[in-house]
Formats: C-alpha cells, structure tokens, sequence
C-alpha cells in the first residue's frame, strides 16, 4: 500500500521535505538534522544536456566517470544511515533488503527523481545476481544509475556495475549485476559549515519553508516536482553533485572549469529567457536553490561585477550569472571568476566586443 503523503495545508510542500531540509539565511539549504550537508534546490531536467555539452567542449566521454561519482559519493552518503550490524545483516542476507529499498523509492520521489520500481531480482550471493528496476521520469540517465547501484551496493552487500537502456522516452531501465573488482568508495562531499549570512527569507507560517516555495508543485505519485514560473523541473540534489564537478576539474585539470560553466551558461540562456531583469530576483531564486546569498550584483562598463557568499557549485554560479546577464542584455560576453577558500566567488562578466577591441 501506497503510504499518503502529508503536505503543509499552506503552502503543499511534502512535509518530509519541510522537516528535513532548512533554508537558511545563509542562501544554503542543510539537512535539518545533519547540518553540514548541503543538498541543492535545482533544475534538474537539463543535466543531461549539461553533460552532453561538456563532453562536447572536451571531447571526452563522461558518462561513466559521472556514473562512478556519483556511486561513490552516493554511497558514502547512504552508509551513514546505514548502521554497522545492518549492513553486515545485508551482506549476509539475513534481513530483508526490499522494505529498506521501499523506504529509498519514496525518499526519491519525494525530491523529484522521478519513480522507481523493482522489475525484477535475485540476491542469493552468487555470480548471476541481479536487480532491474525502471525509472518513469529520471532526472538524468547517469545520475540515476549511480543512485541505483550506490543504494544496491548496501542493500546487496556488494560491489556491483551497472548498465541501462532507454524504454520510451522518459523511461528508463536500470540494471546493477555483481562487479568483478572492488572499488575505493574513498571521497564524499565537503562539510559545510554555517556562518549568519543576510538573506530574509518570508516564511511560510505553517511549515517554516520559504514562501516562495509554495509556487512549485510536487506530484510525489511520479517522483515529479516543477516550478510554475518557469515550467522547469526541480528536485532536491544531494551534497554529491559538489563533489562531482569538484573531482571532475581535479581530474581532467582546471579548463575543464570553463566547459562546466559554459554548459551550465548555455542551460541558462534556454532555459531562463522569461526571468525577472531585477538582479534582487536572481538574487532570491540563487537562495530558494541553497546556492548561496548574493552580495553584490552590479552594472557596470556593459558587464557586471556580482559577488556570491557561501557559495555553493561555483562552477554552475558562474555559469548561471553569465547567462542570467545574457539574456537580459542580448549579447555575448566572457567571464573570470575567483573563487576563494571560505566559499565567496567573485564573478566578472564582459562584453565580449569590448574585450576584443581592448586586446592588441
Ligand atoms: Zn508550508
């Protein structure tokens, strides 16, 4: 039986949601009850194009290293919640995996991962092994994947790979078997550690969330969650995603920072031609995403100067300002960034005509 699914009767975000996560004036979200996890509020349906466009500008594939991150990251994330002497029940397959599984599935769908079912399964401890599901409106065919074989990897006990294939459009299906090797499951995302920030966030006076959240919509049957303004979908991404883009530029070194941002500013440019001109606008949707607060963002000499505190996905930030600016001023610019130890990004934004003309 399905469970029912409490929502705040004010602003209909899922409890769950409400209770466990906190948005802080900081422009963060954190775990309500591991506040140095930072999870993300973002749109989630252009990822695939993200890393498309990424493996475009590097002419590498990286689709499984994403795969590989993302299980890694994913897993050290699960194991927490994972006590010791359940873990080894499930290695030794002395507890039941699936209402473990269940519990998985329906924190999925409620941060908008879309559906996830069991199709078909063996876990006996041998070689031929295997679990299938099916994913009815995935967020993004590697991230799915990685989240399926990080949470298989525990409730089997196991290190395991993992393949999939496209059903229909939007529906995808996964299968993890056992993995000849064993992997480092070393890395994991970097704590976050809060400092008072200025952002004032109008709260919803039944749950407490901010307000604003109350114009997305959560249809937790399908694991769908999408904002009205802009018709984009949404979804809770784990502290993960950090860790990814991090371990991303340390291996193929710092120009891939630039193919990030110029995937993450080409999304923006599609995907946001109707927001507001107003930077306080952009200002509250970077905090509504747990991005960060933005300080400053300031007009000048035909760019702009913005400033970002706590700021979290750097790489996407930058990325995000240039094409916020783009698509309210209509032409091509470039961009420089610092990024500095306690988290502040520093983001200079150029016409690009100006640029050439000032370079011998
Ligand atoms: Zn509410």
């Amino acid at each position: 039986m399905e469970p029912r699914i409490e929502r705040c009767p004010r602003c209909g975000v899922p409890l769950y949601i409400a209770t466990e996560h906190s948005w802080l004036d900081s422009g963060a979200i954190v775990q309500t009850h591991s506040p140095t996890v930072r999870p993300y509020f973002l749109e989630c349906e252009g990822f695939d194009n993200i890393w498309r466009k990424m493996e475009i500008l590097s002419g590498l594939p990286l689709e499984r290293e994403i795969i590989e991150s993302k299980r890694r990251n994913v897993k050290i994330y699960l194991l927490r919640h994972f006590p010791d002497r359940i873990r080894k029940a499930l290695e030794k397959r002395e507890i039941d995996w699936q209402p473990l599984n269940f519990g998985l599935r329906l924190i999925a769908r409620l941060a908008g991962y879309g559906r996830y079912e069991v199709i078909s399964y063996q876990n006996r401890g041998d070689q031929d092994d295997h679990i299938t599901e099916t994913v009815l409106h995935p967020i993004s065919r590697p991230l799915a994947c990685g989240n399926m074989v990080a949470a298989f990897e525990i409730l089997f006990g196991r290190a395991l790979d993992v393949t999939y294939r496209d059903l229909e459009e939007d529906l995808l299906e996964i299968t993890a078997f056992p993995s000849p090797e064993d992997r480092s499951d070393e890395g994991g995302a970097r704590m976050y550690f809060y400092r008072p920030g200025g952002v004032e966030h109008t709260r919803c006076t039944e749950c407490g969330v901010p307000e604003e959240l109350g114009r997305f919509r959560w249809n937790t049957e399908l694991g769908v969650v999408w904002d009205t303004n802009t018709g984009i979908r949404m979804a809770i991404m784990g502290p993960e995603l950090e860790s990814l883009f991090r371990e991303l530029v340390e291996s193929h070194g710092p120009d891939f920072a630039r193919h990030i941002i110029q995937a993450t500013r080409d999304y923006s440019l599609s995907a946001f031609r109707n927001l507001s001109e107003d930077p306080e606008q952009w200002r509250k949707e970077i905090a509504i995403r747990g991005l960060g607060e933005v300080r400053e963002f300031t007009f000048y000499k035909g760019g702009a100067y913005v400033k970002v505190v706590q700021a979290g996905l750097h790489h996407v930030l930058v990325g995000a300002a240039q094409g916020f600016f783009e698509n309210i001023r209509g032409y091509e610019t470039s961009v420089d960034w610092e990024y500095t130890e306690e988290g502040s990004v520093e983001i200079e934004i150029k016409p690009k005509n100006l640029l050439s003309q000032s370079t011998p």
